[in-house]
């Protein structure tokens, strides 16, 4: 890694490398005080290697933040923010504050405010009408940035940044599409810069003319009719010869239909944003969204197509992956998989963030480092599930010896049928992680045996083991519909997994995640893939209505049966929504409210709740995706026999990967 991993410079803020943990929410704190739980959480990363930690959001004032974060806005809350200050110098990184205001994002409801805006008109977030500021309040606004910045220096942080992305307060003031005011504030280009750059200004004048300063930009709104990069280039531009040091050029506004930070979008696909602000500045310009690995990072760097890269997510991931990367051990970090469960998820229910892959993102401040149990223990598990492996690499850092033992030929369990969706590969690479995190741990894992309560007493008799965990995962349920010969019926689990075929007239009984991803797979086959499309564009061989149709016009004529209301509920609000428009773009015909009353030769009988009227879908076809149900025989068999035994994953209840993974690092560390 030769740019990644040397020094660098923003400004007159050196920093030990390339490498910048952009800014996320995290809902740590309830009183907008710093506290225990945020301090460790950074100090973790700053000991993990990452040059420059940007801290954010920050609250500036009470109109315009969000739920459980820091605030800047008064000097009460100075002393802790040196604390936070001095925890990430003391593991060599650097820290800024992101000054944050959130214009008609905010909730009423969280602020207990009116939110404002540069025109009344309402927001896609919240569904609420922003009050128009007047330019007094304007005025006051920026007044509460250089207030914010003030404290920031005079909690010596190295710097601030300003948020001028993601369809927040500046972002909304240089849209044509939030921004109509008639006054010195609206209209052309030039004039709806106005605001951003006053801000800009006036912190400058403030903190002085070193102080470093980065704003984080839109490089495209990606929402119809806003700016695009050729707009955000102009911004950069001025913000340049305002005095700014840096420019964090990330994607568009939360309100897009353009999936930005969910699995299926490429690794590093939005880097050319920020190289089209970069041809456009002479000031460093930050890449993120998507770059997850130290090797990415390099190659954009190398390319010169970025000055930094900006991680979040795979940094609340794994702490340590700078360090890992810088050493040579890429392998071994715990790879961020897009997934959105425990960050995103988590902020759109107002919870704190944490981490499907990490469960000690957010729990640093409980448990410090994993230590060794003083009754070392051998250990067997039954099951190289998600569940059974976590509880082993846990369990092996405490010092105890694991063997699992594993019914079929391959580890992963559920990891693996939630990466057989196309674009969703991203879940192998963490059960790749786990399987490499216990061999190295020295964890025993044997292939296709199968445990019977006998083998597991005699093992426990014999004094292999003293401690018993029974992870054996869950099985699909077979619903009690009346089923007459003629038509075929599949398990969406074996179809996934690739172990039966469909026809062309395919009915999926069940419109959960598993039901959803089934779809997604079958209706995607027979489209272009992204090399083949790729090649026709390059050779100019077809029509872009005709690529665009090759792409989304699969081979089978795929329906969704859903009994109750809504289909995919059970998916995380950062990511249903782009999973529902790609049913849409592969004309899937979802149907909710429909309850399954006979599969026969010709098809799924169905009712519908709406009106009670019953109808044959045709179907050569029918998968069911109704659920699973614990696989905890061996559990209930035993659990009156030994002493030590537990259950963990979906072998207690079927749950999410989040808390399969999130128990068994509890159960592993006890
Ligand atoms: Fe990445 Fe998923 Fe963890 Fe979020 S929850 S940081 S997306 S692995």
């Amino acid at each position: 890694m030769s740019i990644l991993f040397s020094p660098a410079q923003i400004g007159k803020l050196e920093l030990r490398n390339h490498l910048v943990m952009t800014p996320m929410h995290l809902g740590y704190s309830l009183n907008g005080e710093v506290n225990d739980q945020l301090i460790e959480f950074y100090r973790a990363r700053a000991r993990g290697g990452v040059g420059l930690i940007i801290i954010g959001g920050c609250g500036i004032d009470r109109i315009g933040n969000a739920f459980g974060m820091i605030q800047l806005d008064d000097e009460r809350y100075i002393p802790g923010l040196r604390q936070l200050v001095d925890a990430v110098h003391a593991g060599g990184a650097k820290i800024v504050p992101q000054l944050y205001q959130a214009g008609r994002y905010a909730h009423p409801a969280l602020t207990g405010k009116p939110s404002v805006a540069p025109s009344p008109i309402a927001s896609k977030l919240t569904g609420q009408t922003p009050e128009e500021l007047t330019e007094e309040k304007i005025q006051e606004i920026i007044a509460s940035f250089v207030k914010a910045a003030i404290i920031a220096q005079k909690a010596e942080f190295d710097g601030v940044e300003i948020i001028a992305s993601a369809g927040y307060l500046i972002s909304q003031f240089l849209s044509p599409v939030t921004n109509q005011r008639k006054d010195r504030y609206g209209g052309d280009l030039e004039a709806r810069m106005t605001f951003g750059l006053e801000v800009v200004e006036a912190v400058r004048k403030a903190v002085g003319p070193d102080y470093p300063m980065i704003v984080r930009v839109a490089g495209n709104d990606f929402v119809p009719g806003s700016n695009t990069n050729s707009e955000s280039r102009a911004f950069c531009q001025a913000l340049e010869k305002a005095g700014v040091n840096a420019l964090n050029v990330t994607g568009g506004w939360h309100e897009t239909q353009v999936p930005q930070l969910t699995m299926n979008v490429p690794p590093g696909t939005y880097t050319y944003l920020a190289y089209g602000i970069k041809q456009a500045v002479s000031i460093p310009v930050i890449a993120c969204n998507r770059i997850n690995s130290p090797e990415l990072a390099e190659s954009i760097l190398e390319e010169g197509l970025a000055d930094f890269v900006g991680m979040a997510r795979p940094l609340l991931a794994d702490p340590d992956l700078p360090n890992k990367g810088k050493s040579g051990q890429s392998d071994r970090i715990r790879p961020c998989i897009g997934c959105n469960q425990g960050c995103l998820d988590n902020i759109f229910r107002l919870k704190p963030v944490s981490c499907l892959v990490n469960a000690e993102a957010g729990r640093e401040f409980e448990h410090g480092s994993i230590g060794q149990s003083v009754d070392r223990q051998q250990i067997l598990v039954v099951g190289a599930g998600c569940a059974g492996m976590e509880f082993a690499r846990v369990a092996s850092l405490r010092g105890h010896k694991v063997t699992i033992w594993e019914e079929s030929g391959e580890a992963g369990g559920q990891l693996a049928l939630a990466a057989a969706p196309p674009e969703r590969q991203d879940f192998l690479y963490f059960r790749n992680y786990l399987v490499n995190a216990c061999r190295e741990l020295g964890v025993t894992i044997h292939y296709n045996i199968k445990a019977t309560p006998e083998t597991i007493l005699s093992a426990v008799q014999n004094g292999e083991f003293e401690r018993v965990v029974i992870a054996t995962g869950a099985r699909p349920i077979t619903p009690s519909i009346k089923i007459t010969e003629g038509v075929k019926v599949l398990q969406a689990w074996d179809v996934l997994l690739g172990r039966e075929k469909t026809g062309r007239n395919v009915v999926i009984v069940g419109g959960g995640a598993v039901g959803v991803d089934t779809a997604l797979l079958l209706a995607k086959a027979g489209t272009l893939n992204s090399d083949t499309l790729r090649f026709l564009m390059e050779q100019q061989a077809e029509t872009d209505q005709e690529l665009h149709q090759l792409l989304t016009r699969g081979t089978k004529k795929i329906t969704v049966l859903e009994m109750a209301k809504g289909i995919g509920r059970d998916i995380g609000a950062s990511t249903r929504w782009s999973m529902l428009a790609d049913l849409k773009r592969h004309k899937v015909n979802c149907l909710d409210k429909h309850t399954v009353l006979e599969i026969h030769p010709d098809g799924v009988l169905v009712e519908c709740s709406n009106d009670n009227t019953q109808k044959v879908i045709p179907a050569d076809t029918v998968v069911l995706a109704i659920g699973s149900r614990s696989e905890n025989e061996l559990y209930n068999a035993l659990q009156d026999k030994l002493e030590k035994i537990s259950i963990i994953g979906d072998a207690a209840k079927p749950r999410k990967v989040l808390d399969a993974i999130h128990e068994a690092y509890s159960e592993g560390i006890k």
